[in-house]
C-alpha cells in the first residue's frame, strides 16, 4: 500500500525502535523519568521556551494550553479552518468551558486581520464572553498545509498583546512551516506563549506530542494533563523515539516537501483535476476532483485497488500528504494509479 493518507500512519525507525528498547525509566507522574525529562527539555530548547510537558497527542497538548489561558466562559479566537476548532471533538468547550469563537482564515493559512482586529479591538461589554487566548495553526493542516509566515504571526501577536490575551500555537508540523519559510522553529514560536508540536507525524513517532511555554504554564498544564488523564508513568519508552526524532528527523522533512512538489507537478498535468496549492506548500498536496463526488468515490475505491490510499476532505476533495517511507518512486506510482484512474472517469 501506497499510504497518502496522513503522515501520522508512519512507522518508527529502528533507531526509534531501538532507543525505546533501551530507554531508561521512571515514573513520569513523580517527576522521574529522566527520559521524558531529557526529552521536555530539548523540545522546550527548540522551541526556545522555558520549560515543556509531554502529552499523549497533540489534541491534548492544544487542550491543556486552551485550558490554563482560559477560563469557563470565556472565549478563545481560532481559526474557523483550524484544527482546534473542527477535529479536536470540541474538547475545550465540553471540558473546560471555553467558547471557541471562529476567526475566518485566510486561504494562506493565516486569520483575516478585520474581523480578528474587531474581536480585540471591541471595548469591554458585560454582554459578551471576555476574550483570554487567540490561537494560530502553522503549518495550516485544512487550508492546504500553508506555511504561514513570520510577519502574519507578528501582526496577530501585536493585536493579541494589545489586548493582553494570550497567545498560542498548534505547531502540530512546526518543522514543516520552519522548512518550508527558511526559518528556525524557534522564530516561528517566538511571539507565542504557548506552542504544540506532534513527534506522531511527519517525526514518524508511535504516540506523543509536547506542549512549550513558560515555567508557570507548563506547570499549570501539568495539572490540566493530570485531570485529563494524560498522566503516564514509564513514558520514557515512548519519549526515547521524541529524542531520536528532534535528532535525525527534523532535516529530512526536505525529502516530504521535494516529494509533495514532485506529486503536485504530476498532478498538475491530468485534465479534471484542480489543484490548491497554498504560498507557501509543505508536504501536502490537496486536490478537487472536477467531476464531482460520485466520481470521486470511485476514485477513491479504484485506487485502494490498486494500492493507493489517499485522505478524503469533503465530497469530491482529496488530500495526499508525503512523509517517511515514501520516495519519489512511490510518488510516481501512486501518480501514474491517478492518472489512469480519473481517465476513465472523464466524461468520453
Ligand atoms: C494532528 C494535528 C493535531 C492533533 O494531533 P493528534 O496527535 O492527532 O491529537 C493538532 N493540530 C494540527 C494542526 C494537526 O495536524
Amino acid at each position: 500500500m501506497i499510504d497518502l493518507r496522513s503522515d501520522t500512519v508512519t512507522q518508527p525507525t529502528p533507531e526509534m525502535r531501538e532507543a525505546m528498547a533501551r530507554a531508561e525509566v521512571g515514573d513520569d507522574v513523580y517527576g522521574e523519568d529522566p527520559t521524558v525529562n531529557r526529552l521536555e527539555a530539548i523540545a522546550a530548547d527548540v522551541v526556545g521556551k522555558q520549560a515543556a510537558v509531554f502529552v499523549p497527542s497533540g489534541t491534548m497538548a492544544n487542550l491543556a494550553a486552551l485550558l490554563v489561558h482560559c477560563t469557563r466562559g470565556s472565549r478563545a479566537l481560532v481559526g474557523a479552518q483550524s484544527h482546534s476548532f473542527r477535529l479536536e471533538a470540541g474538547g475545550a468547550s465540553a471540558l473546560g468551558g471555553v467558547m471557541l469563537f471562529p476567526v475566518p482564515n485566510t486561504g494562506e493559512g493565516g486569520l483575516e486581520l478585520a474581523p480578528l482586529r474587531e474581536e480585540l479591538e471591541a471595548p469591554p461589554n458585560l454582554h459578551v464572553a471576555e476574550i483570554r487566548a487567540v490561537a494560530l495553526e502553522n503549518t495550516h493542516n485544512l487550508c492546504g498545509g500553508a506555511a504561514v509566515p513570520l510577519s502574519h504571526a507578528a501582526e496577530v501577536a501585536e493585536l493579541a498583546r494589545r489586548r493582553k490575551v494570550a497567545l498560542h500555537l498548534d505547531g502540530a508540523r512546526i518543522f514543516n512551516a520552519a522548512l518550508a519559510l527558511e526559518t528556525s522553529a524557534r522564530r516561528l514560536a517566538d511571539p507565542f506563549d504557548t506552542v504544540s508540536f506532534c513527534f506522531s507525524k511527519g517525526l514518524a513517532c508511535p504516540v506523543g506530542s509536547v506542549l512549550c511555554g513558560s515555567r508557570e504554564v507548563i506547570a499549570g498544564a501539568r495539572r490540566v494533563r493530570k485531570l485529563l488523564g494524560g498522566g503516564m508513568r514509564q513514558a520514557g519508552v515512548i519519549a526515547a523515539a521524541g529524542i531520536v526524532a528532534l535528532a535525525t528527523m527534523v532535516a529530512r522533512l526536505a525529502e516530504d516537501h521535494a516529494n509533495a512538489r514532485r506529486l503536485a507537478a504530476g498532478l498538475a498535468r491530468l485534465p479534471g483535476i484542480a489543484l490548491r496549492m497554498p504560498p507557501h506548500p509543505t508536504n501536502m498536496v490537496y486536490f478537487e476532483l472536477e467531476a464531482g463526488a460520485a466520481a470521486a468515490d470511485r476514485l477513491a475505491a479504484d485506487l485502494k485497488q490498486r494500492g493507493v490510499l489517499l485522505g478524503r476532505r469533503g465530497s469530491a476533495s482529496f488530500r495526499a500528504v508525503t512523509h517517511y517511507g515514501i520516495g519519489a518512486a512511490e510518488v510516481d506510482r501512486a501518480c501514474a494509479a491517478i492518472a489512469q484512474v480519473s481517465a476513465q472517469l472523464r466524461p468520453q
